[in-house]
């Protein structure tokens, strides 16, 4: 396996001699690197509950099988890859924004847009505002490089082999919040999002399900996350581009409050280790 390096995210490369397969892992999350100007405010220990913790370490094992993971290394409260880059609203920085035009959505409305500025949608994370050279600083120097790779990702597996498989790795609090439309309720071991069937076939979707299933999990689809940006952006199922979200219940693998893994993330592991071969065999079988 080789590994490659930035500021922003790091790659794992399929081992030498490894048959490279049409699948592409990608966990943007994870990243737990906190660059020197996030001057937050919120503790810590709050803060770094925005993290989907050990998540790119759980898929770890990708390379092996042929497949490349792409991690972020800075964290989701810093700027958050999975939003769209327009996300934002300039009311909330300081300074004119001069660049591309910005589309405010409920994610944004929430506190939890491109730059999130409140933690739990109510706790901000700064004491001031951000400016706008802030915002665009994070956009060049973060998201834009691991967009870069996401499309470097995927293209090259529809070059090589005609169609591209892409898991969007992520981790979920075992419950909502307060007031969530998706509801308070302990959620299911493993959630898989597909945008309601719009972002891969359905034989992608079922074959993932069936396995954690048939493993002993507990397993839903699109209930209560459907998947966001990076699985909306870059699946065309038509084109034999497919993409889905993976969110795993932390709740399996660690302990919430204090962001240490628990006895269960070994077992998890094995299973997330045993299903990348399962997903590559699936995916070998549409050539
Ligand atoms: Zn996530």
């Amino acid at each position: 396996m080789s590994r490659v390096d930035t500021d922003a995210y790091y790659i794992l490369e399929p081992e030498e001699g490894a048959l490279e397969a049409p699948v592409f892992f990608d966990s943007p999350h994870s990243g737990k690197t906190y660059p020197d100007d996030f001057k937050y405010q919120v503790p810590f220990s709050e803060l770094h509950q925005a993290e989907d913790a050990f998540v790119d370490e759980m898929y770890e094992a990708a390379p092996k099988h042929g497949c490349r993971l792409l991690a972020a290394k800075f964290p989701r409260s810093y700027i958050d890859a999975n939003r769209n880059e327009h996300d934002f609203d300039p009311r909330e920085f300081v300074g004119e924004w001069t660049g591309h035009t910005p589309n405010p959505t409920v994610k944004t409305r929430n506190g939890e847009g491109l730059i999130w500025l409140r933690m739990n949608w109510t706790q901000e994370i700064y004491a001031g505002k951000l400016t706008v050279e802030d915002l665009k600083h994070r956009i060049d120097t973060y998201w834009r490089p691991y967009h870069a790779q996401m499309v470097d990702g995927i293209d090259r597996l529809v070059e090589k082999f005609g169609y591209a498989y892409h898991i969007n790795c992520h981790s979920m609090p075992n419950v909502g919040l307060q007031g969530d439309p998706s509801g308070s309720k302990p959620r299911a071991d493993f959630v898989l999002g597909d945008r309601d069937g719009t972002t891969c076939e359905p034989g992608f979707t079922d074959t993932i399900k069936r396995f954690l299933e048939d493993s002993g999990y507990s397993v839903l689809v699109n209930d209560p996350y459907k998947g966001v940006e990076l699985v909306d952006r870059y699946s065309d199922p038509a084109k034999g581009r497919h993409s889905l979200q993976l969110e795993i219940n932390r709740r399996l693998y660690m302990d919430e409050q204090s962001g240490e893994k628990i006895a269960g993330f070994t077992p998890l592991k094995d299973t997330i280790a045993a299903l990348i071969p399962h997903v590559v065999d699936y995916a070998k079988s549409k050539a």
